[in-house]
């Protein structure tokens, strides 16, 4: 046993405490594969009581913690190093599923939230692109996908939260109750709490989709399509995706998608590559489970150096073209970008960071390099660095789960007018500083 965990066998656990060199080697690496930080160990938890315990055991003894939700974010933010890291998974249970709502754990996936939820006719009324993330994870970025548009991001459609503090206390929020700590926990990126439990709303879900896939001539017509359908309400879901033409140009494509299975979107001059009408499950299912996504789209290259930004939508044009304009050594062969409008009063998340524009756009780029090339990998992050750069001179943020290393000053000018609130919860919640350390933040 490390000498920094010494005394770990007084803690009185139902789950697991693991420091095998095999686990913690998993646990030192994320999505991205860029970043390597070995725990010390690895707990898998039974229940809230025990990440209260072991919450409790590091804050006594000044050890770092971090929970670990699938470990998707793509620059060591879920890792830490010498501490203690928390598999969620191990927490994943879906406990009741109500007419408007569901109880789930926070290490569940978002696919097995809607396993649950389908067989009733209902669903989450936001769902990330990939549906194997967790549930927590994703509460703590915000968790934005192609129907936020109308329902605003995943952590707006929270109704209550039961967390286990830096201080190691079990406690419940909601906007009525401990509003404070609802309002830090939710896109506050694990700093003040772990998510142990979420009641999440559900609207009812369609049994069929009408998918179309739209080409356009270049971003900016793409943009303004996607504009134009969501002020006019034209569609139930839209995303767009730029990706390479194989001749070292861009293809700009529209998913537009009606959640009436014998509607069409009605597109405009874009040109009509494909309609299809396919079962709810299999559209939000599409890029597939973990293994068909990373192995059928030859994904498994690494690392996975990714960035997201929200720009305003007067400005989108011209950041998405700057990122377009360079070299396409930048993405890597496998890269690609997406693009898509989210009206600004869809949002209501404080933490979640985003452009006071009417309506802003989320702009993603996909990042893909060889792995032994640690040239690509520096010129990758350079160019993530220049993106977030562009956008935060007209406005923009960035989406934290980014391959983007922000100093203490970066930090303060990403959190804007929400930083003392954060600051001020980080000192009543996590007063020893145990939590979310893999940010960077405090
Ligand atoms: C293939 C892929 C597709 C994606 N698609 C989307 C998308 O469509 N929309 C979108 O919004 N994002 C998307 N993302 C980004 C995604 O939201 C983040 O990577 C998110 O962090 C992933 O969740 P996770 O469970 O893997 O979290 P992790 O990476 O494990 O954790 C993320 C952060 O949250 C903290 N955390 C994790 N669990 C908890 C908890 N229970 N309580 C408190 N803090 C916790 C961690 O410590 C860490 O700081 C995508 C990422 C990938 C790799």
């Amino acid at each position: 046993m490390a000498p920094l965990l010494a005394g770990t066998e007084k803690l009185m656990l139902t789950g697991r405490l693991r420091d095998d060199d095999a686990t913690k080697a998993k646990a030192g690496m994320d999505f991205g594969g860029i970043v390597d930080r070995r725990p010390a160990a690895v707990v898998e938890p039974c229940d809230a009581d025990d990440i209260a315990e072991i919450v409790r055991f590091a804050t006594d003894r000044g050890i770092r913690v971090s929970a670990r939700g699938r470990g998707h974010s793509t620059h060591g933010q879920s890792l830490v190093d010498g501490g203690i890291v928390i598999d969620m998974s191990a927490l994943a249970a879906v406990h009741r599923v109500e007419l408007g709502y569901a109880v789930v754990d926070a290490g569940a996936t978002w696919r097995t939230v809607l396993e649950a939820t389908l067989p009733r006719g209902l669903t989450p009324p936001v769902l990330t692109d990939f549906l194997d993330l967790s549930v927590g994870g994703t509460l703590s970025l915000g968790g934005i996908g192609g129907t936020s548009h109308r329902y605003g991001a995943q952590t707006d459609n929270v109704i209550a939260l039961e967390v286990v503090t830096g201080a190691g206390e079990r406690l419940t929020c909601s906007r009525a109750s401990n509003a404070e700590l609802f309002r830090a926990v939710l896109a506050g990126l694990g700093q003040c709490a772990i998510v142990t439990q979420a009641t999440v709303a559900l609207v009812p879900a369609p049994t069929h989709v009408r998918r179309r896939i739209v080409a356009y001539p270049d971003a900016v017509s793409l943009n303004a399509a996607q504009r134009t359908l969501v002020e006019d309400r034209r569609c139930d879901y839209v995303e767009g995706l730029i990706v390479q033409d194989g001749q070292g140009g861009w293809l700009h494509n529209l998913e537009a998608v009606s959640f009436a299975a014998d509607a069409d979107v009605v597109v405009g001059d874009g040109v009509v590559l494909e309609t299809m009408t396919m079962s709810y499950f299999d559209f939000v299912n599409r890029l597939g489970d973990e293994e068909t996504f990373l192995s059928g789209l030859m994904h498994k290259v690494q690392p996975r150096p990714w960035c997201t930004v929200y720009v305003p939508g007067d400005d989108v044009d011209a950041v998405v073209d700057a990122s377009l304009a360079r070299p396409q050594s930048e993405v890597g062969s496998l890269g690609m970008f997406l693009v898509y409008p989210i009206p600004r009063s869809a949002l209501s998340t404080p933490l979640l960071r985003v452009p006071d524009d009417e309506t802003m756009f989320q702009f993603s780029v996909f990042r893909y390099a060889e792995p032994a090339d640690a040239a690509a990998v520096k010129s990758m992050l350079a160019a993530n660095r220049d993106m977030y750069a562009q956008a935060q001179a007209v406005g923009g943020t960035l989406y934290p789960f980014a391959s983007v290393v922000l100093d203490r000053d970066g930090w303060e000018a990403h959190w804007g007018n929400q930083w003392e609130m954060l600051r001020s919860a980080k000192t009543v919640y996590d007063p020893k500083g145990v939590l979310g350390s893999g940010q960077g933040i405090f």
